[in-house]
């Protein structure tokens, strides 16, 4: 991986340059909060924002878009979206780096979707290091998230006067090569990485889970009287899948528009936790119960995903359920009472 410094007055020179070029979503400030969201100017970006309501997800699969549309008078069919620059997403910090990269595993799980593929073609990520925790929710140290791992073309990490940045990828190399705005770091600058690099470490070390063994250990808690439990607290809102950069879930409707004059395949966002999501042609619901849903959910974030794309768990601990959840229900919770009761939890079998 190549390594070049970025002088912190040129970061916005950095989000302009993507602005000309791609669609740039970016974190920015909106009532009090933050949020990724489409920016024109780059003086909008807030870099030192702490977490945003929703996770960049939505810039690769939005919460409701056309799929497909039928001309029905022609009979001519439209599945390309239209040409827009392909989409740059700035500022992303690690947790949401691993789910971006979840998502991509998911989506492009054969049969791979065509409509992500189309949104996610030639997209630029640039990740943003985390110095510290950004809310006590998170567990992003827990799933060993806190570390972006990779999935991104640039990544920066705050240091004085700049950004250490990690190139990963050749858009990254080339764009780092021609815009002059990258600078050959010194020793003393590498020094001074290294050092922010160990501190990252230290701020992240409370692992609370025994990642080797928790999507093995999940399945044993199948039955369980503690989901039980956690349904009681449970309001079957769907929040919690909402804000997750992990839940791919989606439902899939065809509408008519234009006076009945086109068909539309619509897709939008869906949520395990819901009463109706798991009916089936015949009215079967094969998931009605709470307990069922909520156990569902903490399987596939924990175990069943995990397994199957070969991760340590799907979840990147980024807190984002935990704080909307009105019954405060937490993965990490759960999974770390999982590991008290098989005994497999930091500490026993680690
Ligand atoms: S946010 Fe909480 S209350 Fe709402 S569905 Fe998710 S677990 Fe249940
Ligand atoms: S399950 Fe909760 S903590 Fe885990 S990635 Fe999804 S929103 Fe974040």
């Amino acid at each position: 991986m190549k390594e070049k410094f970025l002088p912190g007055e040129r970061v916005e020179d950095l989000a302009e340059y993507l602005s000309q070029r791609y669609r740039l979503w970016a974190p920015a400030a909106k009532e009090g909060a933050f949020v990724f969201a489409q920016v024109v100017d780059a003086g909008d970006i807030s870099m030192d924002y702490s977490t945003t309501l929703l996770p960049p997800k939505h810039a690769f699969l939005p919460t409701a878009e056309i799929l497909a549309s039928v001309d029905l008078q022609t009979g001519e069919a439209d599945s390309v979206r239209p040409d827009d620059p392909p989409p740059a997403i700035f500022g992303v910090h690690p947790c949401d780096l691993n789910g971006l990269a979840r998502l991509d595993q998911a989506m492009r799980e054969p049969p791979a979707d065509a409509a992500y593929h189309r949104a996610n073609a030639g997209a630029f990520i640039v990740g943003l290091a985390c110095l510290k925790k950004c809310r006590p929710e998170a567990f992003c140290d827990s799933t060993e998230t806190f570390r972006p791992n990779g999935h991104f073309d640039l990544h920066l990490t705050p240091m004085e006067g700049g950004f250490w940045t990690s190139v990963q990828s050749d858009a990254g190399r080339a764009l780092a090569d021609d815009t002059g705005l990258f600078e050959v770091p010194t020793d003393r600058q590498r020094a001074e990485y290294e050092h922010v690099r160990r501190g990252i470490e230290t701020t992240f070390a409370g692992r609370r889970l025994n990642l080797k063994t928790l999507a093995a250990d999940l399945p044993k808690i199948y039955p369980h009287r503690m989901w039980e439990k956690l349904a009681e607290r449970c309001f079957s809102c769907g929040a919690c899948t909402a804000v997750c950069p992990t839940c791919v879930c989606f439902d899939v409707r065809d509408e008519m528009s234009d006076g009945c004059r086109t068909a539309n395949r619509c897709r939008s966002w869906d949520s395990c936790l819901l009463k109706d999501f798991a009916v089936v042609a015949g009215g079967e619901n094969f998931r009605g119960r709470r307990a069922e849903r909520i156990r569902h959910r903490m399987m596939r974030q924990g175990s069943y995903l995990a397994r199957r794309f070969g991760l340590p768990v799907f979840c990147v601990g980024c807190g984002r359920c935990p704080h909307v959840c009105l019954g405060k229900i937490s993965p990490l919770d759960v999974f770390e009472q999982c590991q008290k009761e098989v005994g497999s939890g930091v500490g026993r079998a680690a």
